[in-house]
């Protein structure tokens, strides 16, 4: 990478296109790895008391569990895998309580709370009332019905507990996404979200189409602070949000990535489609009044995503496309063409 590369690459602080894992990911296999140590050195003991049914549950879940550790850590993929995994936990313990009697049962509350960790809480709510369920019909025969009362009150509890817990985090985590990735002046995707929409495109384990990175500059944008005072600026700004949105697709994802740049992920478009989308946003903000009795333009430098390169390669190459556009005279479009070589379109 050449010195201009790297400078490029800091300034939008990519230098590696590794994708970051997932918290859900993390907390998956932290969970199956809690599994050797606590169910382990139970499987040994018990092989060795030769009680080889409740030696199996054991065994298999902790097999099932590395199994479902390799799975994630490969592929990253944890939907599925924290359901299975919910399914193994919550049959394990069934199991191990009908084999071992209700001694066990102390079991049964950990389990129940693991799975508020991995499911939404709805889903976790479900699977634990169909174990509860089952549960009962285990110890029935067992309890004295003022017994077995208590266990379903104290399960019920620490259930509806776990679920408002759960529900209250996800709401807040979900707002604080949304606050944490908007700009808070022209309301599209901030540097953070473009960083992250781009590590995305760039996982391989990711099916994504063929997809372009436009960046976008206002041209002379200082003159229009120096001359129309900040707030007008900012007016200009919120507009041009504006009419970028009504000139991409719903699925076109907006970013402003500095004071008066921005970036457009074309998703699905190829280059020829990138260009075209690229110059209508030009035609479009070159007619559009951004604000009164000054005309104000944009430049554009278009490259495609090609997933065998860094993001960072995608950003330079747009970067630098965007630099031509400028140099040849800014209100233009310039496309890398192959190995970046600019090709004129506006
Ligand atoms: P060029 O065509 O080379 O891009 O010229 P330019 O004047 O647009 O570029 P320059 O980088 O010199 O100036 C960018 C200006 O954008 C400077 C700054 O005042 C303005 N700006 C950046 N962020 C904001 C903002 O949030 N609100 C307003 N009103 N102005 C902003
Ligand atoms: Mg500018
Ligand atoms: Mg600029």
């Amino acid at each position: 990478m050449s010195a201009v590369d790297q400078a490029t690459a800091r300034r939008f602080g990519w230098l590696n296109g590794r994708r970051k894992r997932s918290m859900e990911e993390v907390i998956l296999m932290l969970l199956c790895a809690l599994c050797v140590p606590s169910i382990l050195p139970f499987g040994i003991y018990r092989l060795m008391q030769q009680q080889w049914m409740s030696a199996a549950v054991d065994m298999a879940l902790v097999l099932a569990m590395l199994a479902v550790i390799v799975h994630v850590w490969r592929t990253g993929g944890h939907r599925v895998a924290s359901f299975c995994v919910t399914l193994f936990y919550s049959a394990g313990m069934l199991a191990t309580v009908y084999l071992r009697g209700v001694s066990l049962i102390y079991w049964v509350y950990p389990t129940m709370i693991a799975c508020y960790f991995v499911l939404r809480p709805g889903l976790a709510v479900a699977i634990n009332s169909v174990s509860l369920a089952a549960l009962v019909v285990i110890l029935l025969s067992q309890l004295a019905v003022l017994n077995l009362l208590t266990i379903v009150v104290t399960i019920g509890l620490v259930n509806l507990f776990a679920y408002i817990f759960a529900y209250r985090t996800g709401a807040q985590n979900k707002a604080l996404h949304t606050e944490v990735e908007l700009d808070f002046l022209t309301g599209v995707g901030n540097r953070r979200s473009l960083d992250r929409k781009l590590a995305d495109h760039a996982d391989e384990r990711r099916p994504h189409l063929p997809s372009c990175l436009l960046l976008l500059d206002l041209d002379h944008f200082k003159q229009v602070n120096d001359l129309h005072g900040h707030a007008a600026g900012d007016q200009a700004l919120i507009r041009l949000c504006e009419v970028m949105r009504l000139h991409t697709r719903s699925s076109d994802r907006i970013f402003r990535y500095g004071g008066e740049e921005f970036a457009v992920i074309a998703n699905g478009a190829e280059l020829d489609a990138a260009s075209r989308l690229a110059e209508n946003l030009r035609a479009a903000v070159a007619a559009a009044k951004l604000i009164d009795g000054h005309p104000l333009t944009i430049s554009i430098g278009v490259a495609f995503m090609d997933k065998r390169r860094a993001p960072a390669d995608w950003l330079m190459q747009a970067d630098k496309m965007l630099y031509a556009a400028k140099q040849g005279g800014r209100n233009a479009v310039r496309v890398a063409a192959g190995d970046a070589a600019g090709v004129e379109q506006a």
